[in-house]
């Protein structure tokens, strides 16, 4: 009784935590500098502050555990609710568009898994982060609790308005694609404000980076994208 007793301890103690940490944090870290070399900095991202957070950020939490070995392949991965991690490179070349500074506050629509999320609070102030499907904003806020991001704060809502109360933003980063702007997000634009929004009709949209200066909006498009569209809470899309 007692030798099963010692042998259950031995199984919980030594043997599971070493067969499910599977691969070690130091050859996540080298897989990391690899994906930022080959894939980020080797496409054009110069931005330092850019090339720190992506470094720092451990993408294969914020995937599905069974994709942990693909976390820093070139690609989007699927994640719950029929919803994707975007590719590395998308989400470090949107975050550079966003010119982001250390003070500003930055909203972001679609939590998803949380990745971009953490991206910006690694380089900004505050980030507020808005998701329409509950799961994933529950599950993306407890990660954040998790990981210690204190300046990310979430809502379960429809981003399509936003989130009016803690507006102007600096800027704003939306990762799934409306037909058009949503003209609440335009409203919610700080003066100097940025936003960066994959606009169109599925399968490509256009990546669309806006600026506001003296109150007018100035537009254009910087690369052509692929995301998930923006859905209603009555799941048409926008
Ligand atoms: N930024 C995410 C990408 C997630 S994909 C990440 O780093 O993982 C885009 C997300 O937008 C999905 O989670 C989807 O559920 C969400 N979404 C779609 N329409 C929305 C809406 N109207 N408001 C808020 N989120 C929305």
């Amino acid at each position: 009784m007692r030798r099963d007793l010692y042998y259950c301890l031995f199984l919980f103690i030594i043997i599971i935590p070493v067969v499910s940490c599977g691969q070690s944090d130091t050859s996540f870290v080298r897989l990391r500098q690899r994906m930022v070399k080959t894939q980020i900095e080797a496409r054009g991202i110069t931005d330092k502050k850019v090339l720190d957070a992506v470094l720092k950020v451990e993408r294969h939490k914020f995937v599905l555990p069974r994709h942990i070995a693909f976390a820093y392949n070139d690609s989007p991965l699927p994640i719950e609710e029929g919803q994707t991690i975007s590719q590395p490179y998308i989400v470090a070349f949107m975050t550079e568009a966003l010119n982001l500074k250390s003070n500003d506050k930055v909203l972001e629509i679609g939590t998803g898994s949380g990745y971009q999320a953490a991206i910006l609070a690694e380089i900004c102030d505050s980030v507020f982060t808005v998701e329409i499907f509950e799961k994933l904003g529950t599950r993306a806020e407890r990660l954040f609790m998790k990981l210690g991001y204190n300046n990310i704060h979430c809502l379960i809502g429809d981003g399509y308005q936003g989130w009016p109360d803690h507006a102007p933003y600096d800027a704003i980063i939306v990762t799934c694609a409306p037909e058009k702007i949503p003209e609440p997000l335009l409203d919610q634009l700080a003066e100097g404000g940025r936003m960066v929004i994959p606009v169109g009709d599925d399968p490509v949209q256009h990546l669309v980076l806006l600026i506001k200066r003296n109150g007018r909006i100035r537009e254009r498009n910087i690369l052509p994208v692929r995301f998930v569209p923006m859905v209603s809470p009555d799941g048409k899309r926008y």
